[in-house]
């Protein structure tokens, strides 16, 4: 299970491992939060409004994971751009972990507050990240925490494996030697958000560096957790 706040976070980040483990057999489930319908200051025609750019932004997810053969994609609609780490949408996603039962889950780091000398994080991204974790621990596995799940029928589950991107000190370097170009043409369905830019250098710069320590081309860095069972 990939949990994102925003259509296009998935394809910007761990694209390449999710198409990996996708032709390797899996299922995978991607959760976006929101449905990107604050747009970009950059793409974003003037005349377009929220409403109008919500339902264009999740057509642009569902292509997207349907080029890395993703075929469920959960959108909880929450507003983009003033995400919190709530109660409730702890529960959302809890409820989303205990049905579809993921062995691991894929998410950011929530500690991360500044990228280079560049980037400040999202704080969607921040509460998105602190949320997905929450929900795996203690809450999906815990049958007295949310109890109106149980009255869904929702038991409690255990994840075994986080993956966390975007962290500092990453412990897990997935080759996507195979899946970069898999990883650009999705992320390209993202076409509202990209105007003519060609993320091409970009994101092959990004799978070099990460996969400079381990001597690969191309690469995704994670700090991977194996979770002890309850
Ligand atoms: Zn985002």
């Amino acid at each position: 299970m990939s949990i994102h706040a925003h259509p296009d976070d998935q394809e910007f980040t761990v694209a390449g491992t999710l198409a990996k483990w996708a032709r390797g057999g899996s299922d995978i489930v991607t959760v976006c939060i929101t449905s990107g319908e604050a747009g970009s200051n950059q793409f974003t025609p003037p005349e377009m409004t929220r409403q109008a750019l919500a339902p264009i932004r999740e057509e642009e997810q569902r292509n997207a994971c349907r080029v890395l053969g993703i075929a469920e994609v959960v959108f909880l609609r929450y507003e983009d751009g003033v995400l919190e780490p709530s109660i409730a949408l702890r529960r959302d996603l809890t409820r989303l972990v205990r049905r579809h039962r993921p062995d691991a889950v894929v998410c950011g780091d929530p500690t991360v507050r500044f990228y280079g000398s560049t980037y400040l994080n999202h704080p969607d991204h921040r509460a998105a990240a602190d949320v997905a974790l929450d929900a795996v621990f203690p809450s999906a596995g815990t049958r007295f925490i949310f109890p109106e799940l149980l009255d869904e029928g929702l038991d409690p589950h255990h994840v075994g494996t986080v993956y966390i991107h975007g962290g500092t000190r990453p412990n897990t370097f997935i080759d996507i030697g195979k899946t970069l170009a898999v990883k650009l043409a999705a992320l390209k369905e993202h076409r509202s958000q990209m105007g003519e830019w060609d993320p091409t250098a970009m994101l092959t710069q990004w799978a070099r560096e990460q996969g400079k320590r381990r001597g690969l081309d191309a690469a995704e860095a994670f700090r991977r957790m194996v979770l002890g069972g309850p």
